[in-house]
C-alpha cells in the first residue's frame, strides 16, 4: 500500500513541473514584484499602488494555459528543434521577427515549438497601446502578463525540447531548477538590478533573454547528471508534505550541492528577468508618450497617498536614515533575508497605508 502511495505521489511530483510553468508561482510573483522598484518616479507611484495586483497576477498566463487555446506556446521556444536546419546553433540564427519567421518555417511549426520571444513583442505592442489609451486596467493586466512571459524567456529549460529532462533521464529537473531552488535559496539573493533603461529594440532584447537562457542550459543538465552519480537515490530525494500531499522531491543536500555548482545561475536568471521586465514596462510607457500615470489613480486615493508619503518621508528623516533612496521615493531593494512581498520596511509601511485607505473607502 505504502509503495502504491509513493508511486502515485511520485507521478504527481513528476507531472508537476511541466512546460509552461516556468519559475514556479513563487518566483514569478517575486520577479514581477521586484521589477516595480526599477521604475522611474513618474511610473513608480502607479505601479507601487498596484504592486499586490501585479504580484498576484504574475501567474495568470500559467493558470489559463489549459483553458485558452494557443496559450501554451507563448511560454517557451524549443530552439534546439531547429538546430539541424541551422547547423548546431539555431538560437543565434532563427529569424528574429515574426513575419520572417513565419515565412521561413510556417506558423504551424512555430506554434508547435513555441513562440515566447515573438509573443513578448506582441505584448510590448499591446502595453504601449494601453498606455496611449490611458487604460489603467489594461496597463495592469498586460504588465503582469508581460512580466510572466519575460520571466519564462529567461529560464534555460524553456528553450529546449528536453524541457523536463525527459530525453536525458532527468525527469523532474524543470521544477527542481525553477521552483525548488528559488524557494530554498532566493531569500539570500541580492536582487539589486538598478534602474530600468529604455530598450532600443525590444524584439532583439527578447531574443537576448532566450540566448542567455539557452547558453545556461548545458550546465543545468550536466551538473545534475554529475551530482546524481555522487548521490545515492535515497540521498538525492526526500519525502515532503505539501498541501496535505506526501510527495517525493529533491533533498536539501542535493539541492544545495546543485545550487552551489550552478554558482549563482538561478540568481542571475531571476535578476535578468526583473531588469528586463522593468526595461520593457519603461520602454512601452516612453513609446506611448509618457502619459501621466498618477492621473489614473483615484483622486482621493492620490491625495491620501501623497500625505502619507510626505509623513513617511519626514519620519524617515527623523530616524536619521541617511540613504538618499529613502527620502527621494526612489527604488529601495530588499535587504538579504527578507521574505517575498516585503521588499523593504518602507514598502511594507506603504502597503499597510494603502490597505487602510482602501478599507476606509
Ligand atoms: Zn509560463
Amino acid at each position: 500500500m505504502l509503495k502504491k502511495t509513493l508511486l502515485i505521489c511520485w507521478i504527481i511530483f513528476l507531472s508537476l513541473p511541466s512546460e509552461g510553468n516556468a519559475w514556479g508561482f513563487f518566483a514569478h510573483q517575486r520577479i514581477n514584484r521586484l521589477a516595480v522598484f526599477t521604475l522611474p518616479e513618474e511610473m513608480m507611484k502607479f505601479y507601487k499602488y498596484y504592486i499586490d495586483y501585479l504580484t498576484e497576477n504574475a501567474v495568470n498566463p500559467d493558470k489559463r494555459r489549459y483553458a485558452v487555446e494557443g496559450e501554451a506556446p507563448r511560454h517557451y521556444i524549443d530552439v534546439d528543434i531547429y538546430d539541424p536546419l541551422y547547423g548546431d546553433s539555431a538560437v543565434y540564427k532563427l529569424p528574429r521577427y515574426w513575419k520572417q519567421a513565419v515565412e521561413a518555417h510556417g506558423e504551424d511549426s512555430l506554434q508547435a515549438y513555441g513562440i515566447v520571444p515573438w509573443h513578448i513583442q506582441t505584448m510590448k505592442y499591446r502595453l504601449t497601446e494601453a498606455f496611449k489609451r490611458r487604460d489603467a486596467q489594461a496597463i495592469l493586466n498586460i504588465s503582469a502578463d508581460l512580466g510572466h512571459y519575460i520571466g519564462d524567456a529567461n529560464v534555460p529549460l524553456h528553450t529546449t525540447e528536453n524541457y523536463n529532462g525527459q530525453m536525458s533521464n532527468q525527469i523532474g529537473i524543470h521544477g527542481f531548477w525553477e521552483s525548488r531552488l528559488p524557494e530554498l535559496f532566493s531569500d539570500n539573493y541580492d536582487f539589486f538590478v538598478g534602474q530600468a533603461q529604455y530598450l532600443e529594440n525590444t524584439q532583439l532584447s527578447a531574443w537576448d533573454a532566450v540566448i542567455q537562457a539557452h547558453e545556461a542550459l548545458d550546465s543545468v543538465l550536466r551538473f545534475e547528471r554529475v551530482l546524481t552519480e555522487r548521490f545515492s537515490a535515497d540521498k538525492k530525494y526526500t519525502i515532503d508534505e505539501r498541501n496535505g500531499l506526501t510527495i517525493k522531491t529533491y533533498s536539501r543536500d542535493f539541492s544545495k550541492a546543485y545550487h552551489d555548482m550552478l554558482a549563482g545561475q538561478v540568481e542571475r536568471r531571476m535578476k535578468a528577468s526583473i531588469k528586463m521586465i522593468g526595461n520593457m514596462w519603461l520602454t512601452c510607457w516612453i513609446d506611448a508618450g509618457q502619459p501621466d500615470l498618477e492621473a489614473l489613480l483615484d483622486k482621493d486615493i492620490r491625495k491620501e497617498l501623497d500625505e502619507e508619503l510626505q509623513k513617511q518621508k519626514e519620519e524617515w528623516k527623523k530616524q536619521q536614515l541617511k540613504s538618499r533612496e529613502h527620502e527621494s521615493f526612489a527604488p529601495i531593494m530588499p535587504s538579504q533575508n527578507t521574505t517575498c512581498c516585503q521588499a523593504s520596511p518602507y514598502l511594507s509601511y506603504y502597503g499597510e497605508k494603502i490597505k487602510q485607505i482602501k478599507a476606509k473607502k
